[in-house]
């Protein structure tokens, strides 16, 4: 039976009925071990996710957040969360004194861990021209403080940008040339890992820049977030040789890329220990761009089925591709 740990010591039933009393919530899938730098994925709890009877078959969106630690990505999540779970309401963003909850509310999975969370519970939507599609959200993380870890991020970034339909690069306050370069190593690697050169291995990215704080110059939201990345991905004549690689590096690599300026959420976020998530905090700047990025991101017609070599895949398919990939980088 799906959803049974075999190995746990304790009674098994029992441990069936606490896992379906608990609700759904963040699941790591794949762990890194920093001691000696390989990646594990837990096939058993992908299955327990992917291959739930009511979506197995339907065709896949794999929405992503990456980036490093400590820099929004729960926090956004957990609105993205708010949004899928209130769908058919206009005030999906919740009440003014409701905690947030979801990605960061259980503090034993948030450990700072390299890895990718999933949440265990996948979404059925349907478009608009009734087709229904099942929809991941996935939480890559990783950090960048030495060699090793730079190079375990790369495999990382690049195993959750091969299985996503839709990356989303979370990025503290402007575009920096290192942010480029690491995504340069990302694609590198799934490139090699993926056959099929002739076509753009990835779907879309979109750089999400937080605490954005030239609005004068590019303003908060897509526009903004266009021109600005427009100019700061331009290949320029007399740019350093390896600056212009990346950049058309980056241009080669995905379907779609697109870029979002969000404002700072305010001090009360920023700082403050106790802070819970309730909107009551936010700052107005910030709630009103989100209420934009959100459906953005998710709503029933921008969902963009995941592709693998120009065919849609569907959840059951997607476990293989998991598996498949990590055996590469296992190696
Ligand atoms: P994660 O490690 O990337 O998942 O980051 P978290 O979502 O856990 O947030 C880390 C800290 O940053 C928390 O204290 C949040 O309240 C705060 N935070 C969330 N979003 C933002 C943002 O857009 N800007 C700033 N400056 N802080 C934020
Ligand atoms: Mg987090």
């Amino acid at each position: 039976k799906q959803g049974l740990k075999v190995q746990c010591d304790g009674d098994p039933m029992a441990l069936l009925e606490e896992e379906e009393e608990e609700g759904p919530g963040p699941v790591q899938i794949v762990v890194a071990n920093e001691e000696n730098h390989e990646f594990s994925l837990d096939e058993e709890a992908l299955d327990r996710i992917l291959l739930q009877e009511h979506i197995r078959d339907l065709n896949v969106v794999v929405v992503s957040v990456a980036g490093a630690f400590r820099k929004g990505k729960s926090f956004l999540l957990d609105f993205m969360l708010r949004y899928m779970y209130n769908q058919k309401s206009d005030f999906w963003l919740g009440g003014n004194d409701e905690p947030l909850t979801g990605f960061s509310w259980r503090g034993g999975c948030e450990r700072e861990t390299t890895g990718i969370l999933a949440w265990s519970e996948v979404f059925v939507v349907e478009k608009s021209d009734g087709n229904k599609v099942a929809v991941l959200l996935l939480d890559t993380q990783g950090a960048f403080d030495s060699q090793s870890t730079i190079k375990d991020c790369a495999t990382l970034f690049a195993l959750s940008t091969m299985t996503s339909s839709l990356q989303v690069y979370n990025l503290s306050q402007n575009v920096q040339e290192d942010d480029l370069q690491h995504l340069q190593l990302f694609t590198e690697y799934g490139r090699l890992a993926m056959e099929e050169v002739y076509l753009k291995p990835f779907q879309s990215l979109m750089f999400l820049i937080r605490d954005w704080s030239y609005p004068y110059e590019h303003e908060y939201g897509l526009e903004g977030g266009k021109t600005f990345l427009e100019k700061r991905l331009q290949v320029k004549q007399n740019q350093h040789e390896e600056l212009q690689t990346v950049r058309k590096h980056i241009h080669s690599c995905f379907s779609n890329i697109h870029c979002f300026l969000l404002p700072h959420p305010g001090l009360k976020v920023a700082i403050n220990p106790n802070f819970d998530g309730r909107l009551h905090d936010i700052d107005e700047d910030f709630k009103k761009e989100l209420i934009n990025l959100v459906p953005l991101l998710l709503a029933p017609d921008n969902l963009v089925e995941k592709e693998i070599s120009g065919s849609k895949v569907t959840c059951r398919d997607l476990v293989q591709y998991f598996k498949a990939y990590m055996k590469i980088y296992q190696g």
